[in-house]
């Protein structure tokens, strides 16, 4: 989130800065979400730092970038918000005016990125996180943050970046150990990625799905045979899903029904239907939870790989969703769709087991993703509040604002530095089910609480469609359902105090 330094090819260098003379089509070149400039009142400024925290939306500004947007600014403000918000954005004056630099702001402006916000230095993450954590953002800034507006219309994000992430290790090839062809990282690397996609605000690129929740499949429960049939398309960065739910069945895993009835060959012919499939409509393969002994209940039920090429696999129905709208969530239907005895995943009747045995680290992603969303949220409404103009100063003055943003960073600190000691025990193999139960109900539940209340403190901009806060919230509120339902993370945590769940054979 730090100002742009202007010190690119044919940019004005830093010393010259504010005292500039630039012609209307050197402005315009400034165009684009990653250098992006504005005319108001014959002054030049680069707002490219503030484009994802406007508070109607990046697109708002983008509409105007490279150009003279005077009386659309005026109409709402007064031209002195922009240094409020943008502090150092003032670059020049446009040749020929008789315009003056600006008035220096009354208050010194303020701006908190959301990796300062806490009081506790994190010490989770290595000097070789950092510097992958660099890298990726670059990444996102060019290739996904220009497009993700087109990827939420669209319902989906390009095939080509998961191709491109794959290509330089952000997505799957991190977590393929070097001896498949992978890069082998530790585990930190993918929490890099989960925090970096929502602190950029992009959320609904679900890439902790294929890297959390799926990979882990193929690389600790399949064969060596099934390694090398699959893992090549892993590393050129295949879309995944994993298909639990059903229409009927989504805590009570236990009770599914999609039934894949034994073929004469040695396989199954598969029939069912797979609900809320997230990737689903574009997933090259998915593990699908199968039951091949309905005498056995859970011990009845196995993990199938189907690939999407195979007869009798469709997506039956893309939802429209409140939120998460770059990534699809289907309904799959399977139709008589025959799968060979080597797309087993581990052991026959194994798969209730396997899905509890993989389940924590994807609670755990789920958490690490919340943390960041809640870090991203208090950052933005800190920032907001100590340049909205309120009552002769700003928001920021008023104490009741001040005691509401300390008490949400005390909660988001606490949030944070459980999560880090989830993630230092995920990576000793020893983050246990309900250690990663208590992160995910915690952190999620309080990210939508954090995204809330700081939305509060945006007032009606808040509540505009596109704001980055606004986003948040609705983004944070599915969460608490997804990865099993917090009221199931909680039945989990008691059961370490000698409770056992609620089962109507148990009334
Ligand atoms: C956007 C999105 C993406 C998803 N992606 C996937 C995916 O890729 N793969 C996949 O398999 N699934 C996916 N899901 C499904 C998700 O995991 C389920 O929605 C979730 O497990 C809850 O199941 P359900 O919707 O059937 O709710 P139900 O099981 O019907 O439960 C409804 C509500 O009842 C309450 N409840 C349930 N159990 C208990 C309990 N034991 N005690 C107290 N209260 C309880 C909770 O409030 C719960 O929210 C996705 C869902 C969404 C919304």
């Amino acid at each position: 989130m730090a100002q742009s330094s202007f010190l690119g090819d044919g940019k004005p260098k830093r010393e010259s800065l504010g005292s500039a003379r630039l012609t209307r089509a050197e402005v315009a070149k400034h165009c684009t979400a990653g250098d992006c400039w504005v005319i108001v009142n014959d002054r030049v400024y680069d707002v490219t730092g503030f484009v994802d925290e406007h508070p109607a939306g990046r697109n708002i500004i983008l509409l105007h970038g490279g150009k003279d947007c005077t009386k659309e600014f005026l109409e709402v403000h007064s031209e002195d918000y922009i240094l409020a918000f943008a502090p150092n954005s003032f670059v020049g004056c446009l040749e020929g005016s008789s315009a003056l630099p600006p008035k220096k702001p009354a208050n010194v402006p303020v701006h908190f990125d959301s990796s300062k916000i806490l009081a506790l230095k994190r010490n989770v993450y290595g000097d070789e996180h950092e510097a992958y954590r660099a890298s990726f953002r670059t990444f996102l800034q060019k290739y996904v943050q220009p497009e993700y507006a087109k990827f939420e219309a669209k319902g989906v994000v390009d095939r080509e970046v998961y191709s491109k992430m794959a290509q330089e290790g952000f997505y799957l090839t991190l977590g393929i150990p070097s001896a498949c062809g992978g890069r082998g990282l530790d585990w930190k690397h993918n929490c890099v990625v989960v925090e970096e996609v929502e602190d950029l605000g992009c959320g609904g690129l679900f890439v902790n799905l294929g890297n959390d929740m799926v990979l882990s499949y193929f690389t600790e429960s399949c064969t060596d045979e099934q390694r090398a049939r699959w893992l090549p398309k892993l590393r050129r960065g295949a879309v995944l899903a994993v298909a639990m739910s059903e229409p009927e069945v989504g805590s009570d895993l236990g009770q599914l029904s999609c039934r894949a009835t034994p073929s004469p060959n040695g396989g199954w012919t598969v029939n069912g239907r797979k609900m809320w499939i997230s990737s689903g409509a574009v997933a090259e393969l998915t593990v699908v939870a199968c039951v091949t002994d309905p005498t056995k209940g859970a011990k009845g039920i196995s993990m199938l790989v189907i690939e999407s090429e195979m007869p009798g696999v469709s997506c039956a129905k893309r939802f429209g969703k409140l939120g998460k709208h770059a990534s699809d969530t289907c309904l799959i239907t399977l139709e008589d769709v025959h799968v060979p005895r080597e797309n087993l995943v581990g052991e026959e009747g194994k798969g209730f087991q396997y899905m509890m045995h993989h389940l924590p680290r994807e609670r755990l992603s789920i958490a690490v993703a919340s943390m960041a969303a809640a870090r991203r949220a208090l950052a933005l409404a800190v920032n907001y509040v100590h340049g909205r103009a309120a009552f002769g100063a700003n928001l920021g003055t008023l104490q009741g604002v001040q005691q509401e943003l300390a008490k949400i960073r005390t909660e988001v600190q606490v949030g944070t530095t459980f999560v880090d000691r989830c993630i230092a025990d995920a990576c000793h193999k020893q983050l246990s089910a309900e250690a990663a139960s208590m992160a995910k109900f915690f952190a999620t539940d309080l990210s939508f609480r954090v995204a809330d209340r700081c939305q509060q403190l945006f007032g009606g901009y808040g509540y505009l469609k596109n704001s980055p806060i606004g986003k948040i919230m609705v983004d944070q509120r599915v969460t608490r359902v997804y990865g099993g339902a917090n009221e199931v993370q909680l039945e989990i945590i008691s059961k370490g105090l000698g409770f056992k769940p609620q089962r109507a054979s148990r009334l």
